[in-house]
């Protein structure tokens, strides 16, 4: 009995120090496996897309030229961005306002590449992620989770999917959002998307060596955080 109360002890412990780091393309249903994830692992869910599309909407907000770096980075150190978790949901807090419907709007999404490309933006984002996971019990998805925010994650997921399938998922959450947006249209989108935040200089997209790729295009939600979750208890039993 008393072996078997330290093994349990043990087990929550390796769970709390986990890090897990869920990157991949545009829509590719990293937030809401995620999400999940944490939540099924009783672990601090962390969406980075949503703090670059805080900064993002602040850039639209105070009317500065997209392309104006110095103005950006300035205006990056001086901002507030705050992720509120509860039981589902997450809320996003701009300079303490909930921002979190307005930065799923196509203008942010349009323009978010931009601005997550400049060095400023990014050194700013990634130490608050750093001081956000530096204990552990953490799932984390964006780009550069397991590559350059934790790369030494516990457990690195690259999740992909076919792109008319992530244009029909985009599609899909716009429409709750009141958006109607030609499937077409999406699929243009996340193309150019994908190859700016691959192309950039810093931190781009790209899969971490020790990643293991996991494809949705065929997937149910259930079956990517089944996967992802056996995965985090297999790491936590070989401790
Ligand atoms: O994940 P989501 O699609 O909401 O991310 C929005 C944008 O934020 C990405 O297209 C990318 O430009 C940027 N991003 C990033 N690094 C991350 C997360 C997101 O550059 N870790």
């Amino acid at each position: 009995m008393y072996i078997y109360l330290l093994e349990i002890l043990k087990y929550q412990q390796n769970l709390k120090n986990l890090v897990i780091a869920i990157d991949g393309p545009a829509a590719s249903g990293k937030s809401t496996t995620s999400k999940l994830v944490a939540k099924d692992l009783g672990l601090l869910y962390v969406d980075t897309g949503a703090m670059y599309r805080a900064m993002t909407l602040k850039v639209l907000q105070s009317k500065i030229y997209i392309e104006s770096e110095e103005e950006i980075s300035h205006l990056a150190q001086n901002t507030n961005i705050r992720l509120e978790q509860n039981e589902d949901q997450v809320k996003v807090f701009l300079d303490n306002k909930d921002v979190s419907k307005a930065i799923r709007s196509q203008a942010v999404t349009k323009a978010v590449s931009a601005v997550s490309s400049i060095k400023k933006v990014r050194e700013v984002m990634v130490r608050e992620q750093r001081r956000m996971g530096e204990r552990g019990g953490i799932v984390l998805d964006g780009r550069d989770i397991g590559t350059i925010v934790f790369p030494d994650a516990d457990l690195k997921i690259f999740m992909i999917a076919d792109v008319k399938e992530r244009a029909r998922r985009r599609q899909k959450d716009l429409e709750i959002e009141g958006e109607n947006v030609d499937i077409e249209r999406l699929v243009e989108e996340i193309i150019e998307r994908d190859r700016k935040d691959s192309k950039r200089n810093i931190s781009p997209l790209c899969k971490a060596d020790d990643a293991i790729i996991l494809d949705t295009s065929n997937l149910r939600i259930t079956d990517q955080v089944e996967f992802i979750v056996k995965k985090a208890k297999e790491i936590i039993a070989k401790r």
